[in-house]
């Protein structure tokens, strides 16, 4: 057998962030090896030169002497051609960026991302691929979601692919075991504070896991699977890997209903990533090029659905009420239909353009661009709606994912948009794949009309009577020394007033808005009327005339008091609940 990619990993100097990787290039590989660092890694689709916090790497021969490493490219290094191997080349790397997609290492834990910590060895990216990561400090242990080797302390991948996609955290850290259909779960909790019920944790995770499996109808296509989830200040996220995932949420999440809902939202969207985009794989990515990007036009199905999906499983487990997934279905629903881009550009457009556009966004973005999880989402709804209209006994965009999966899961060219579009027009008919075409291809949002909604049993009401507020025509950030328009939305009425995305909200009318302040000092106004914004822009103070518009209608989806029998029922096949338990709020 061929010899295995060694790697030590040290984290003596974790108060610095510093990680010592050090990767043992066998002695036949060795002549003129050329050794990567992935610039992204798999799921964020985001050219992020993982090299930049490469700090020294420097390469030994086996008498101990020093081997000269050239760059080649700025990601790549090259040993010499006429080297006697194996050679020990060792990296220092600065460490000190939490999030799902990057290191973060200090006195608390060490979180390591493969794709930036591993430089894999061209042309033996096939070989198994071994990681020594001995915990430090004493007391301090390594969780992976890699299977563990026969020596204490190592961790065996397949091949590179498999290392990469399994990140690893260090630490005297909580967690809890647990299983899901027979199958050995872990949940390690990274917060730096917090305190989270793990026990609730792991019940609401179970019932997630087991209402995923039911979606698939199969066994689990996995034979363990770890949460790794840090807690920092703020933020939120998720990143799925082969077999488990890195989530972060905000330290006091669990001390917070909505916090709560969105992490359960959270571990069922990563969860089912196990199926669809893991296994499940749009054909562009089955062999992916770590040097550079890797374009998909299919991120509406491996993003938007599973986004879709991350809101009706916590409801089908009965972690969330149904009341929960009608007011997220309806805060997504407006969300899309206020974003000025989604009339620019199209959802495919917007999977092909993740790279450059929704990775990088700007005060610009909601104009140009349309979000393919949320817009994605909405797409799998109507789809879903129009599904069980057709066949209300049936189980709508549920078969379709069956479908998919029994044909392209774990195959060496995965699916296309073809793929898909074959799926519905089975399931429904080629009419309505023709529909989903085109509202993938053109950039409109959905149409998700009352007789579809009816379908469920549902219905758009108005909600409640609380004061309007004239609109603005902008995103806003509040912070404690005062507001920024983060977007200034195209063609609304602060556009055409002449305001602009960055700037800094100081007066309303001659009178001062601070934090919190904005929606009151708007309805103190009625539609139509002028007023005089004043805000600073970079170092100019501005004051423009602004004529507010119509405030947006207040709405929320509700049950129909005169639903049919067949309607509540196709509710319950929908939602796993009954209609009866959609409580008004
Ligand atoms: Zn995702």
């Amino acid at each position: 057998m061929a010899t295995p990619i060694r790697y030590r990993v040290d984290l003596t100097d974790r108060l610095h962030h510093l990680v010592r990787v050090r990767v043992t290039v066998p002695e036949e590989l060795a002549a003129g090896a050329r050794l990567v660092l992935p610039v992204w890694t798999p799921g964020s689709y985001m050219v992020r030169n993982y090299s930049h916090h490469v700090q020294t790497i420097r390469a030994t021969d086996p008498t101990g002497d020093s081997v000269p490493v050239t760059p080649d490219g700025i990601t790549a290094w090259r040993l010499p051609d006429d080297v006697t191997g194996p050679v020990d080349v060792e990296l220092e790397l600065y460490a000190n960026d939490l999030s799902v997609r990057t290191n973060h290492v200090d006195d608390h834990h060490a979180l390591l991302i493969p794709a930036a910590t591993f430089p894999y060895l061209d042309g033996a990216t096939d070989r198994l691929h071994e990681v020594e990561l001995p915990p430090h400090p004493a007391g301090h242990r390594t969780f992976s979601l890699l299977p563990a080797g026969d020596e204490p302390n190592t961790f065996v991948a397949q091949d590179r692919d498999h290392l990469i996609d399994s990140a690893f955290e260090v630490g005297d850290l909580p967690h809890i075991d647990f299983e899901v259909a027979g199958v050995p779960h872990t949940f390690v909790w990274a917060g730096h504070g917090g305190a989270p019920d793990l026990r609730q944790i792991a019940q609401d995770t179970t019932a997630i896991g087991e209402a995923c499996l039911a979606l698939f109808g199969s066994e689990l296509p996995t034979d363990r699977y770890v949460f790794l989830c840090a807690g920092w200040d703020q933020g939120g996220g998720g990143l799925e890997h082969r077999d488990g995932s890195v989530l972060q949420m905000p330290i006091r999440t669990f001390q917070d209903p909505d916090l709560t809902a969105r992490f359960q939202s959270l571990v069922a969207h990563e969860y089912l990533h196990l199926w669809n985009v893991k296994r499940l794989v749009p054909a562009d990515l089955v062999e992916p090029d770590y040097e550079h990007p890797t374009h998909s036009p299919s991120l509406w199905v491996a993003e938007g659905w599973t986004a879709y999906y991350d809101e009706l499983l916590p409801t089908r487990a009965k972690v969330w009420t149904p009341r929960r997934l009608l007011d997220t279905l309806r805060d997504t629903w407006e969300r899309v239909d206020t974003t000025p881009g989604v009339r620019l550009q199209a959802l495919r457009q917007a999977s092909h353009e993740a790279w450059t556009k929704h990775y990088l966004r700007d005060e610009n973005s909601p104009n140009v661009m349309t979000d393919y999880y949320g817009h994605g989402s909405l797409v799998a709804f109507e789809l879903d709606l129009r599904l069980r209209q057709a066949d209300p006994e049936g189980d709508g965009l549920d078969t379709v994912f069956r479908t998919l999966w029994s044909r392209h899961a774990n195959t060496p060219e995965g699916y296309t948009e073809q793929d898909v579009l074959e799926a519905i027009a089975e399931v429904g008919n080629d009419d309505l794949a023709d529909l989903i075409d085109t509202r993938v291809g053109a950039p409109q949002p959905p149409e998700i009309d009352e007789a579809l909604l009816a379908t469920v049993g549902l219905r758009v009401t108005d909600a409640g009577n609380g004061p309007a507020t004239p609109d603005l025509g902008v995103q806003v950030t509040e912070a404690d020394d005062g507001i920024t328009l983060t977007s200034v939305l195209r063609d609304g009425p602060a556009w055409r007033g002449g305001l602009t995305g960055g700037d800094r909200l100081i007066a309303i009318d001659g009178a001062t808005v601070a934090r919190g302040e904005l929606e009151r000092a708007l309805r103190a106004h009625a539609p139509d009327d002028e007023v005089a914004v004043t805000v600073t822009r970079g170092p100019r103070l501005l004051t423009r005339t602004v004529q507010l518009g119509e405030p947006r209608r207040r709405w929320k989806l509700a049950a129909r008091d005169d639903a049919t029998e067949q309607q509540a029922a196709t509710f319950e096949r929908w939602a796993g609940r009954t209609l009866d338990e959609v409580t008004e709020r």
